[in-house]
């Protein structure tokens, strides 16, 4: 496995070298880098659309929203570096005068970065861009599912920054078993739950911290408190937006009975609306990464009663955006994160059996409320767990800066976007200082005639 003629380990070498000269660390270098990386993207936007096209069919602009967007996260990380990077002074209690108290941020050294296929450009760049803020050097590996995307990238890297401090390497599982074998000072990786527990027992070998940002059943529950018509067009947003292969999209609905109706009803307009008659010839739908993905989809839609679409295209990996009702909690469909364009929906009488339902499995990065009644939005807050909750909406949660983004337990482990990213590629050092001017001798030996002091300041 060869980058630039160099192996994998050659490579980190030649990073680890690179880390050790201190270049990474001043903050006009870091500022520098994160402006070289947005001109880069400007200037190949367009290489990037067709890339993202070409991998998956992805509307122009479902790629700005989701993936060119990255240019926010690297104007934020621009606006706000210096701020972050300004140790804290804390304070110190008063028995310990005259010391001074400080946290400092550092970098961790040579991170790697794992991404996924399903917005194979933002996944990649935009941890990326917390590692560069936070003053590392980094290893990319890119999706192999996205050759296009994954190409392109290996290009734009390498004429942006010299492979001593950021490079890509490209291939599949075993370019990536190759990586994890190596030493790394962090891994940050997005994808599914079970390559996320071998990523996880690798790191383990060599005590490398990780981010898992993985993925799940995120749950989109609907009362009756709500706009029937914006309710159904934010769902059919979040879910079928990348055909349905984003990992916070809603999973699965549930529904109180007494709206079931009328809801789908007003999804099915919302559907013919953003898609027309026949979606497939729509330009603002997208397709199934890879066959095998197709024919796992397709098996799912056996598992209740089609209600809306249901049309396929093996050939051009196309399944028409699709409602399944009668779906049982016990179906395949249930059992697994969908990730595709297939919406189960299941209906509920009393909220606390469907929240009983929810908490019974695994904890999903998303959850989705819809209803308007307070009570409810807090009863469901304080009664589950999640990554994270979008009330009224779907998906908009990725999309604020200031709110970490990440799983919890099955979901994933640690969080970035914003803020969360300079601190997860950070090590936050304790720092304590004492001067000259003054040496209170009371805790040193001999001790007598000290502890009754002692005892009055511990207690
Ligand atoms: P995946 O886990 O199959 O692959 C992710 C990366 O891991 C790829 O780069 C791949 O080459 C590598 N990989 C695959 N098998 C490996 C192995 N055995 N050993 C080492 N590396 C291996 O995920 P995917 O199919 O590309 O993406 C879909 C999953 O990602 C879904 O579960 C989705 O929910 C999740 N996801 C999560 C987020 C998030 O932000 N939490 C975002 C997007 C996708």
């Amino acid at each position: 496995m060869m980058v630039a003629k160099l192996s994998i380990s050659e490579l980190l070498c030649k990073q680890r070298d690179f880390f050790q000269t201190g270049k990474t660390k001043p903050v006009d270098f870091r500022l520098q880098m994160l402006k070289n990386l947005k001109k880069t993207i400007l200037e190949h936007k367009k290489a990037i659309l067709k890339a993202l096209a070409a991998d998956l069919h992805k509307p122009v602009f479902e790629s700005y929203i989701t993936e060119i967007v990255t240019l926010k996260e690297i104007d934020y990380a621009i606006k706000n570096l210096r701020r972050w990077t300004k140790p804290r002074k804390v304070r110190v209690p008063l028995e310990l005068f005259p010391y001074s108290g400080r946290i400092q941020a550092e970098p961790l050294g040579v991170v790697l970065i794992i991404s996924p296929w399903n917005y194979p450009f933002h996944l990649l760049i935009s941890p990326l861009v917390g590692a560069i803020a936070a003053g590392n050097c980094a290893v990319l590996k890119p999706s192999e599912f996205a050759p296009y995307t994954s190409g392109l990238i290996a290009n734009l890297i390498e004429k942006t920054f010299e492979p001593a401090y950021i490079a890509v390497v490209e291939g599949g599982v075993e370019t990536s078993q190759t990586l994890l074998a190596e030493k790394f000072d962090y891994i940050f990786f997005t994808g599914g739950n079970a390559v996320g527990k071998i990523v996880m027992a690798a790191a383990a070998k060599h005590l490398t911290p990780v981010t898992l940002e993985l993925g799940g059943k995120s749950p989109c529950l609907v009362d009756t408190e709500i706009d029937v018509e914006k309710t159904a067009r934010r769902i059919c947003w979040g879910k079928f937006i990348n055909a349905g292969q984003t990992c916070i999209a809603p999973d699965y609905l549930l529904v109180n009975k007494n709206i079931k109706n009328s809801l789908l009803d007003s999804i099915k307009k919302c559907l013919l609306e953003f898609y027309g008659e026949h979606p497939a010839n729509s330009p603002d739908y997208a397709r199934i990464i890879h066959q095998n993905h197709f024919d796992r989809l397709v098996k799912f839609l056996q598992d209740g009663e089609i209600l809306i679409g249901g049309e396929i295209n093996r050939d051009e990996l196309y399944i028409s955006p699709t409602v399944i009702d009668k779906v049982s909690w016990e179906a395949p469909i249930m059992q697994e994160e969908i990730f595709g364009p297939i919406l189960p929906v299941i209906e509920y009488t009393d909220i606390a059996e469907a929240i009983a339902k929810i908490n019974s499995r695994p904890k999903p990065l998303a959850l989705y409320l819809f209803s308007d009644n307070k009570n409810l939005q807090q009863y469901v807050l304080q009664s589950t767990s999640s990554g994270g909750v979008c009330l009224n909406d779907t998906l908009i949660q990725s999309g604020v800066p200031s709110l970490p983004f990440g799983g919890v337990g099955d979901s994933g482990i640690g969080s970035y976007h914003g803020k969360a990213s300079f601190d997860t590629f950070s090590h936050y050092k304790s720092v304590v200082q004492n001067s000259f001017w003054l040496d209170l001798k009371w805790r040193y030996p001999p001790y007598e005639g000290k502890l009754s002091f002692l005892k009055r300041l511990i207690g």
